[in-house]
């Protein structure tokens, strides 16, 4: 017996070793970073909470595009939807990175060029009663243009109604942020609906702090649930280049204590 208890501590020792070893995370490695997505990327591809999430923000667009049909409008009615984790969903990707030990973009190329991303939840149903009633629909995303065809390829390849070369608006080299053309479509289009999971996709809120950002949403927020969806998205965004200060490659021990710093923990009266 008293050999067993002196082998527990040990054999423990080992235990909590070993998952140490296996977290990447001490020392704080890139992989150690992916590896903190884990219960993001689990919640974005397995709970009935994401999908109802999604579900729930087509449903409403729809209310409200219904709506938008009655009311009187100079120009053709619009729908703009930003494309990653909005129409797409990449979390394929994610999750890749975390088994495979990689960093923020590593194998995102590989991931467009499949064209393999599937819709969201309720995005093709939406689309489809958009298309029929004769709205435009414009699918404007930040990929890059040399990923113009495999992109299309995938929305055509899910079956989404106008996915065409005028109807996909990827960043070009003179029109790079979002805003430019967003205001280049409002010359034309009464753009009754925005769709994104990024500030960015509603407000020129790119490279922003944190505070910023949140500043601008505060300012904006009459428009969420109105002409404004939403859709969550825990992954990944602009909301955590706020966090870091937008420096995505600084030194990976300052971004692992930037992100602890984050975190607003009780005071407990129990703590150690
Ligand atoms: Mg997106």
């Amino acid at each position: 017996m008293n050999t067993l208890k002196r082998l527990i501590p040990i054999c423990l020792s080992f235990t909590v070793f070993s998952v140490s070893a296996n977290t990447h995370c001490d020392p704080v490695t890139p992989a150690c970073l992916t590896e903190q997505y884990t219960m993001s990327v689990l919640w974005y591809q397995n709970s009935a909470e994401a999908r109802a999430a999604f579900y729930q923000g087509y449903q409403l667009g729809q209310m409200r595009l219904e709506q938008a049909l009655k009311e009187k409008s100079t120009k053709p009615l619009a729908v703009v939807l930003d494309l990653d984790e909005t129409v797409l969903d990449d979390s394929p990707h994610q999750a890749w990175l975390i088994k495979n030990h990689k960093f923020l973009l590593d194998g995102w190329d590989e991931w467009v060029d499949m064209a393999a991303a599937e819709a969201v939840p309720g995005a093709k149903a939406f689309l489809e009663f958009a298309d029929k009633q004769g709205v435009s629909l414009f699918y404007l995303s930040d990929r890059k243009q040399s990923q113009f065809d495999v992109t299309l390829k995938n929305l055509q390849k899910i079956g989404l109604p106008q996915a065409d070369k005028a109807h996909l608006l990827l960043k070009t080299p003179e029109m790079k942020s979002k805003q430019g053309r967003r205001d280049r479509l409002e010359e034309h289009y009464n753009v009754v609906l925005y769709f994104g999971d990024n500030l960015a996709d509603f407000l020129d809120s790119k490279g922003k702090s944190q505070e910023e950002r949140n500043r601008m949403m505060e300012e904006a927020r009459a428009e969420f649930g109105k002409r404004f969806i939403l859709f969550p998205n825990p992954m990944y965004g602009d909301w955590y280049g706020g966090l870091i200060q937008n420096n995505f490659t600084q030194d990976h021990n300052r971004i692992y204590r930037l992100r602890m710093d984050k975190l607003r923990p009780f005071e407990s009266a129990n703590a150690p």
